[in-house]
């Protein structure tokens, strides 16, 4: 199960109809099961991997996934070339991940980008890597195309996807 796990306020039609994605892509149900506070003291922007890491008290079994979801600015990076703006971030073949809404106006208006965004760092979470293909959403989040883009993978992801989530049920 992908849980989402919301730090801010946003729409509950929004995170509904992200969940729905999600369930799409995947075939494993997704439901939007917590609201957390970011912890005291961290400040924007914030450091992806610390927070995640940090979050306490999130009800979550061994196998499933957590999406946070925030609308706070997270911490630039290092990418090839020198900084972008992080909005995501995974610990990767692990069980949770982060992405930021921070710098979209209007949460329906960049559904796309935004639940590509989901797509992409959870599918790091099942151990896949950048994929080359555009139009897939494991394509490098730092290429000017990749916002314009579909929230759904090429078959080459989909399937690598797919038997990862069979592995992790038998
Ligand atoms: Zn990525
Ligand atoms: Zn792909």
């Amino acid at each position: 199960m992908i849980r989402v796990v919301t730090l801010d306020s946003f729409d509950e039609k929004q995170i509904a109809k992200l969940c729905q994605t999600l369930y799409t892509a995947f075939g494993v149900g997704s439901e939007h099961s917590d609201q957390k506070e970011v912890p005291a003291g961290m400040s924007e922007p914030l450091d992806a991997e610390k927070l995640i890491s940090e979050l306490k008290g999130v009800r979550a079994y061994e196998d499933d996934k957590v999406l946070f979801v925030t609308s706070r600015k997270l911490k630039e990076r290092e990418v090839p070339g020198g900084k972008a703006p992080t909005t995501g971030y995974a610990l990767y073949n692990k069980n949770r991940a982060i992405i930021s809404t921070h710098g979209y106006k209007d949460f329906e208006a960049s559904f796309k980008p935004i639940a590509r965004n989901a797509l992409q760092q959870i599918g790091h979470l099942w151990g896949l890597h950048h994929c080359l293909d555009p139009r897939c959403a494991m394509y490098p989040p730092w290429t000017p195309s990749f916002g314009s883009g579909e929230p759904s993978f090429c078959t080459f992801c989909r399937d690598k996807s797919e038997q990862k989530l069979r592995l992790a049920k038998s």
